[in-house]
């Protein structure tokens, strides 16, 4: 696997009316690493993905993904899965059926072995044959979750995937992101909740108003800085 999977160098976006969202911003995740970009709202962590998915552009600096410079309008690589919450599936299909439909769609081989890996990591069970209209929130979330693992990309990025759960589907979503990652790639998770992070991740880049204000091993933040690391909320 050719390349770190991500590499972000001084990057900063700054809105047309004048909010700057993101500023200065460098870090790099590494193969392996589940790192969650912590910070509270408004901190910049929606704009950063959003760079980063090459769907709106930087103001400064670059983001290199496994080597690839990412520029809007360019194909997003294979090598990337993203999750978009509610990203529209057809409630009167199945979940199976509705990932087959996304994924034709992407003109990409069609892989059994790595589609039933996907499922399995996303630990739908038999719900996948069942009409999405049957399916809970946390349900729809993790088939959003799936969709994102299908190819089984080398970099999953994930945009707050707990919103809206209850505390058993945060503990599911959690165990999904754990087996992802147990099978050695690599994810981005964001997250406003430092004990989600400490959970399920690995790193953290805490963000606060567009900047990073710490960085490194979840347990080394947390020892370094204890709590006044993430009281970052406004007051
Ligand atoms: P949240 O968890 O609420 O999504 P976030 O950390 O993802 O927070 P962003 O959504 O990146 O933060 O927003 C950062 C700042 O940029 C906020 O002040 C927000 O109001 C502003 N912002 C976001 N999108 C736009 C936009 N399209 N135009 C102007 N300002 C924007």
């Amino acid at each position: 696997l050719a390349g770190t999977p991500l590499v972000i160098d001084n990057l900063t976006k700054a809105y047309p009316g004048g909010v700057t969202a993101v500023k200065n911003l460098s870090f790099r995740v590494e193969p392996g690493q589940v790192l969650g970009l912590l910070g509270p709202n408004g901190a910049g962590k929606t704009t950063t993905l959003r760079m980063m998915m090459g769907l709106i552009s930087p103001t400064e600096g670059e983001i290199r993904v496994f080597g690839h410079r990412i520029r809007p309008g360019a194909p997003v690589l294979s090598r990337v899965g993203s999750f978009v919450e509610g990203s529209g599936f057809l409630p009167h299909l199945s979940g199976e059926q509705n990932l087959r439909l996304f994924w034709d769609a992407t003109g990409r081989p069609a892989d059994k072995a790595h589609f039933t890996e996907a499922l399995e990591i996303a630990g739908l069970g038999d719900a996948v044959r069942r009409k999405v209209r049957t399916y809970s929130q946390g349900m729809r979330q993790r088939l959003a979750i799936a969709q994102a693992m299908l190819g089984l990309p080398e970099l999953l990025v994930l945009d707050e995937p707990t919103n809206g759960l209850d505390p058993p589907q945060i503990h599911q979503m959690r165990e999904v992101l754990q087996r992802y990652a147990a099978t050695g790639r690599t994810v981005l998770v964001s997250s406003h909740l430092l004990a989600e992070v400490e959970q399920t991740c690995s790193h953290v880049v805490v963000m606060h108003r567009g900047q990073l204000v710490a960085s490194g091993e979840v347990g080394e933040i947390v020892a370094a800085g204890g709590e006044a690391t993430f009281r970052v909320d406004e007051p």
